[in-house]
């Protein structure tokens, strides 16, 4: 059987997907050398998440969008999964935290505090520097990958992802 061109650049485009959201957090506690093998992609999950930010990502499996909200670490996710997929609450959540890239309006010296205001933790200070607006710094320990400053920011700057 010939494969067409199309297919070929679909799966391309889909092992693209993957590598680019390889480093970005599927669930909180969720067991990830498990998680494409035993997630039966039932839906529970997205249904019991009180912010709704549970999306279907690439190939059907659920998967944290902080682009509609951020994670309050209510442990519902994981209470409804019939499957053994999830770590106790007693564990960390994940290990992800916050990256800000250059698209940050800070970096192209107009003053933006979005982030900064919306971090429970006060994860991210405004370092005043000579001749440039205040700049964002990320405490690396202080954050909790909740995914509360990805949405306030203006130019889709943060992406939360293990660093
Ligand atoms: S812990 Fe709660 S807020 Fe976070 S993804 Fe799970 S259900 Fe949603
Ligand atoms: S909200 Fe976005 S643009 Fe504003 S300071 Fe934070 S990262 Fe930069
Ligand atoms: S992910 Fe949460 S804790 Fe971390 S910097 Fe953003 S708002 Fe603060």
């Amino acid at each position: 059987m010939s494969v067409s061109n199309s297919q070929i650049n679909i799966s391309r485009r889909q092992l693209f997907t993957r590598r680019k959201d390889a480093d970005k957090p599927n669930l909180p506690w969720v067991k990830n050398q498990l998680f494409t093998d035993v997630c039966t992609q039932c839906g529970k999950c997205s249904n019991a998440c009180p912010e709704k930010i549970i999306k279907s990502s690439d190939g059907g499996f659920p998967r944290v969008d902080f682009h509609q909200g951020e994670c309050t670490f209510c442990y519902q996710c994981a209470e409804v999964c019939p499957e053994p997929l999830f770590h106790p609450k007693t564990e960390p959540a994940w290990q992800v935290k916050a990256d800000i890239s250059d698209a940050c309006l800070a970096k192209r010296n107009v003053d933006c505090r979005s982030c900064g205001d919306s971090c429970e933790p006060q994860a991210i200070r405004f370092k005043l520097a000579v001749g440039v607006v205040a700049q964002p710094q990320i405490d690396i320990d202080s954050c909790t990958g909740c995914g509360a400053c990805v949405s306030v920011c203006p130019t889709n700057a943060i992406t939360i992802k293990n660093l």
